[in-house]
């Protein structure tokens, strides 16, 4: 049963933008990582995603993301990644993720808001240059820059770092009627601020978290349950009340 009046916000949304975080991959095999006392895979959060960190060993750095990349490599999209690109056929709809994983368009989705970057890009810390790399394993840890020798770094964005498209992000939780707030704990800004900005323009907050947050305190609706159980309910349930709609 979906929470009472969500479906008729739902049926009369134009546009639904979806903000994502760590937990919707997570059902994918990709671990979160707060309540792990700022440990992420057993790193220290601020040596392997602060810029200091890595100045000081940009070897260690590197060997965390490999890491990482291997996961990734071997996750699969979820059903709620592939509910979220399915509803790109039925709304204005879009996904601004604080994910890195790429799952959003790997699971068909197209318009995405990456604001923390992409796993899968690195940036040249001298050049700038900025391309993709697929390896898995990387063949030389640290990698260099193919056009100028210097090192690489993920283009992902660390603590103390300005995100990627805040005004894009801004302008579309101005500008939507509904907001999916799947899988995080908002605790990251600016994108914790994201559904505030939602709920002040008048849009109906959906929180998918099986855990208490710092939104539950203003959503509109709030389904305590695993991102793929939420996701397939709603999606469920659209379809039906758009079959209604059609006999
Ligand atoms: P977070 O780790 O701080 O919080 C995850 C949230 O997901 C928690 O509130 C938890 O209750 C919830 N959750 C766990 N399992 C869930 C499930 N099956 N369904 C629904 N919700 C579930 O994540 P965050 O808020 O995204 O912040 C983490 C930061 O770390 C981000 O900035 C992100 O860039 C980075 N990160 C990314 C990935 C990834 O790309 N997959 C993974 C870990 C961390
Ligand atoms: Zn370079």
């Amino acid at each position: 049963m979906l929470p009472q009046g969500l479906m008729d916000a739902l049926l009369n949304a134009e546009r639904i933008v979806a903000l994502t975080g760590a937990g919707i991959s997570a059902e994918s095999g990709i671990p979160t990582f707060r309540g792990s006392g700022g440990l992420w895979e057993g790193y220290p959060v601020e040596k392997v995603a602060t810029v200091e960190g890595f100045e000081r060993d940009p070897e260690l750095v590197w060997r965390f993301y490999d890491e990482r990349r291997r996961n990734i490599a071997a996750a699969k999209p979820n059903d709620a990644h592939i509910v979220l690109a399915k509803m790109e056929r039925l709304y204005d709809f879009w996904v601004i993720t604080q994910n890195i994983d790429g799952l959003h368009q790997k699971a068909g989705s197209r318009n995405v808001v990456e604001l923390h970057g992409n796993i899968w890009r690195v940036r040249c810390t001298e050049c700038g240059r900025v391309g993709y790399n697929y390896e898995v394993p990387l063949k030389e840890i640290p990698p260099r820059c193919e056009k100028c020798g210097g090192l690489l770094r993920p283009d992902v964005v660390w603590f103390g770092e300005p995100v990627y498209d805040i005004d894009k992000a801004y302008s579309l939780a101005e500008n939507c009627d509904v907001m999916l707030v799947i899988g995080t704990s908002a605790q990251v800004y600016p994108a914790a601020y994201l559904p505030r900005l939602a709920w002040s323009r008048n849009a109906k907050i959906v929180e998918i978290n099986p855990q208490e947050t710092p939104v539950s305190r203003y959503a509109d609706f709030i389904m305590r349950k695993m991102a793929t159980e939420a996701m397939n309910e709603i999606y469920q349930e659209l379809l039906r009340a758009s079959q209604e709609e059609r006999e």
